[in-house]
């Protein structure tokens, strides 16, 4: 269980969202894996949803699985370098994710960490609290559905990635973007 920035940023419970990375907030690469920054692109709607979900009143942390690294296609460096450029291409676009948190182990590894596992969301919420009750899990793939429900979490789906292959088990959006212009704004700001 890594996170990048730092950890650690006790005080008040806040509404998080937690976010699914490939798939959900930049393109996944069909069949295989995002092993160089150079790959990673992401949405063009993802940094408005971002930005939506910050000024409705929700932290950004995102949750994701990245079992290349324990199958040999990417170092732990490489990993890291891939994610600090999602962190920086999003925060170019005015778009601020608090912290990402993955796991680099493979299904044969039985660790607490990989997704449907609630591994990441428990050590995300111990660093970062959480309103679980305004909090939500969204992403593009059944797994994260299960999360979200193995972590008390509400679950959205995501129709990008590969999303549709999941479609039909649960309220679904179109994006990124859809999902954040229809949850509610806890600051009562104007959308
Ligand atoms: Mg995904
Ligand atoms: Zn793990």
């Amino acid at each position: 269980m890594l996170a990048w920035p730092a950890k650690i940023k006790k005080g008040a419970a806040v509404p998080t969202a937690f976010l699914d990375r490939d798939g959900t907030i930049n393109h996944n690469r069909a069949g295989t894996y995002i092993t160089r920054p150079s790959q990673l692109k992401i949405y063009a709607a993802a940094p408005a949803a971002l930005r939506l979900l910050s000024a409705k009143g929700y932290r950004i942390v995102v949750i994701t699985n990245q079992s290349g690294v324990a199958r040999g296609y990417m170092t732990l460096a490489g990993s890291r370098a891939i994610n600090l450029k999602l962190l920086r291409d999003l925060r170019r676009a005015g778009a601020v994710v608090d912290a990402i948190y993955f796991c680099p182990h493979g299904p044969g590894e039985k660790c607490a960490c990989r997704k449907p596992a609630p591994g990441l969301i428990l050590e995300a919420v111990k660093d970062r609290p959480a309103d679980m009750a305004r909090s939500f899990m969204a992403g593009d793939k059944k797994c994260d559905l299960l999360l979200a429900k193995n972590s008390g979490l509400k679950g959205f789906l995501v129709l990008t990635g590969q999303g549709k292959s999941a479609a039909g088990v649960t309220r679904a959006y179109k994006d990124l973007l859809a999902l954040a212009r229809a949850l509610p704004d806890l600051r009562g700001n104007a959308a």
